[in-house]
C-alpha cells in the first residue's frame, strides 16, 4: 500500500456490538462496571479476521450517561480500555454529550466517523459501520459507509434508513464484510485490465454462461473444440450461436486444406454475421503458406483471425499481409509455446512490436494454460486473451486473500479424505 493510499475501516459501536448490552424491559443499557462488561466469545476472532484483511478497527460510542450523571467518566474510560485491549482495537472514539448539547459527534450524526476519516485518511465508501441500534446505522449512512445491524430486537422505534445488511453477531458482520471485500478487490483488479477476455469453446451452454459474464468481450471456437462438444452440423451450430450471441465478436474456422475451398468457406462464413471473424490457419497441412489467401480476404473486407501461429516470423509476415485490410486478429498460441519449455512472455512482447503500427490488427494470446496468463498478456499490451471456461471461472479468485485461500485448500483435503472414508 502506498503512503497516499486511503485506508479502510470498520467502525464499531461498543455496547451491543463489542460487548453485550444489559437489556431491561427490551431496552439496552451500558455495563457500569468491568465485571458487567461481557465480550462475546466470537468477537476477538471476528475482529482479527478484519484486521488481517487490512481494516482499521475503530470503536465509535455514544456515552451520554456521563453527562446524565449516571456513570463516571473514569469508569467509561476503563471499560473502553478493556474493550480496546481484549479486541486489539486501533482506537476508541467517544461522544460524551447528550441530545441537549446538540454536538456534531453524537450518533445518529456522523461526526465520530468523519473525524476518524480525516485523522487516518480513511476511504469512507470502502468502510463499514457495525451497530446494534438505529443511531449507529444512521451515522454510518451519514458518513457514506456500508452499514450492518446486529439485530437484538430492542423495543425502540427505528428512525434510520435500512442497514445494508442485518445479522445476529459480530462474526456474521465480519463474514459479510470480507465477502464484500473480495468482490470489490476482484472487480477493481479486473476493471483495470486492458486486455479483453474472450471465451474459447464450442459448447453452447458454456458459451451462453460466459455471454452472461460482462467481463467476456468475445468468443473463439475451433474444429477440435466443436468435435469435442459433439457438433455434427457446422453451419447449424454456428448460426444457432450467432443468433444467441449477436453482439460480441465470434471467430469461426474454415476446415478445408485447399486454398480455393478455404476461400469459398471463408466468404460463406463471413456472411453469417457482422460480428464474425473467419479463422484461417497460417498454413495448410502441407505447410503451404496461407498468406496470399489471407491478404486477399482481408483486403476484400473479410475480418480474418489468423490462427495456429507460434513463431515470430509468422507474426511478422502475417501482419504485413493484413496491414491496410479489414479489422483482423492474429492468434499466437502462447500456451503451446510454453509447452515446449519456452517462456511465451518475451515472444509475445516481441510479436506486439510488429502490430504496433497497425491499429486495425489485434493480437490474441491463445491457448493460455493458467489464469496468470491474463495478467501476463495485459502486461505486454496484448489486445485479447482467449481462454477456456475452466480458466475463466478462476477470475473470481483474482485478488483473493492468500490465507483465506490456504484455509479453503486445507478444508478441501480434509473433506475429500472424509468423503473417501480413509482410515489408517
Ligand atoms: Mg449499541
Amino acid at each position: 500500500m502506498s503512503p497516499n493510499q486511503k485506508k479502510r475501516a470498520v467502525f464499531l459501536d461498543r455496547d451491543g456490538v463489542l460487548n453485550k448490552s444489559i437489556v431491561r424491559d427490551g431496552k439496552p443499557y451500558s455495563p457500569s462496571t468491568l465485571d458487567e462488561m461481557e465480550i462475546p466469545a466470537d468477537a476477538a476472532q471476528a475482529l482479527q479476521r478484519l484486521k488481517a484483511a487490512g481494516y482499521l478497527l475503530i470503536c465509535v460510542t455514544n456515552q451520554p450517561e456521563v453527562a446524565r450523571g449516571n456513570h463516571s467518566r473514569q469508569m467509561v474510560e476503563a471499560l473502553n480500555a478493556k474493550a480496546q485491549r481484549v479486541l486489539s482495537l486501533d482506537e476508541v472514539r467517544v461522544c460524551w454529550h447528550d441530545d441537549p448539547d446538540n454536538c456534531d459527534c453524537r450518533k445518529p450524526k456522523a461526526g465520530l466517523l468523519l473525524g476518524a476519516a480525516k485523522d487516518h485518511n480513511i476511504d469512507l465508501a470502502a468502510s463499514f459501520m457495525v451497530g446494534d441500534r438505529w443511531r449507529d446505522v444512521a451515522a454510518g449512512h451519514g458518513a457514506g459507509c456500508k452499514t450492518i445491524l446486529i439485530e437484538h430486537n430492542y423495543a425502540e422505534e427505528w428512525k434510520a434508513p435500512s442497514p445494508h445488511h442485518t445479522t445476529r453477531s459480530l462474526s456474521g458482520a465480519a463474514a459479510w464484510i470480507l465477502e464484500n471485500n473480495i468482490m470489490n478487490t476482484n472487480s477493481q483488479i479486473l476493471s483495470q485490465l486492458k486486455v479483453k477476455l474472450f471465451a474459447d469453446g464450442a459448447d453452447k451452454a458454456g458459451m451462453l454462461e460466459m455471454y452472461r459474464n460482462p467481463w467476456i468481450k468475445g468468443f473463439t471456437t475451433n474444429p477440435t473444440l466443436m468435435r469435442k462438444a459433439g457438433v455434427s452440423d457446422y453451419e447449424a451450430f454456428a448460426r444457432d450461436i450467432l443468433a444467441a450471441i449477436p453482439d460480441r465478436s465470434i471467430s469461426l474456422e474454415v476446415f478445408s486444406d485447399e486454398f480455393d475451398e478455404m476461400k469459398r468457406q471463408a466468404l460463406k462464413i463471413a456472411k453469417w454475421g457482422a460480428n464474425v471473424y473467419v479463422k484461417i490457419p497460417v498454413t495448410n497441412t502441407r505447410d503451404e503458406s496461407s498468406i496470399p489467401l489471407i491478404r486477399e480476404l482481408s483486403h476484400s473486407g473479410v475480418k480474418v483471425n489468423v490462427t495456429a501461429m507460434l513463431a515470430l516470423d509468422q507474426v511478422r509476415d502475417v501482419t504485413a499481409a493484413l496491414a491496410g485490410g479489414a479489422p483482423s486478429y492474429v492468434s499466437v498460441f502462447a500456451g503451446r509455446v510454453a509447452d515446449t519449455g519456452r517462456d511465451p512472455v518475451p515472444l509475445m512482447a516481441a510479436a506486439m512490436e510488429y502490430l504496433k503500427p497497425h491499429a486495425g490488427i489485434e493480437m490474441i494470446w491463445a491457448s493460455p494454460r493458467e489464469l496468470l496468463n491474463v495478467f501476463q498478456a495485459d502486461a505486454v499490451g496484448c489486445h485479447i486473451i482467449t481462454a477456456t471456461n475452466d480458466i475463466l471461472k478462476k477470475l473470481e479468485l483474482v485478488g483473493r486473500d492468500l490465507h483465506e485461500y490456504s484455509l479453503d485448500t486445507v478444508k478441501m483435503f480434509r473433506n475429500d479424505a472424509v468423503k473417501a472414508g480413509f482410515a489408517l
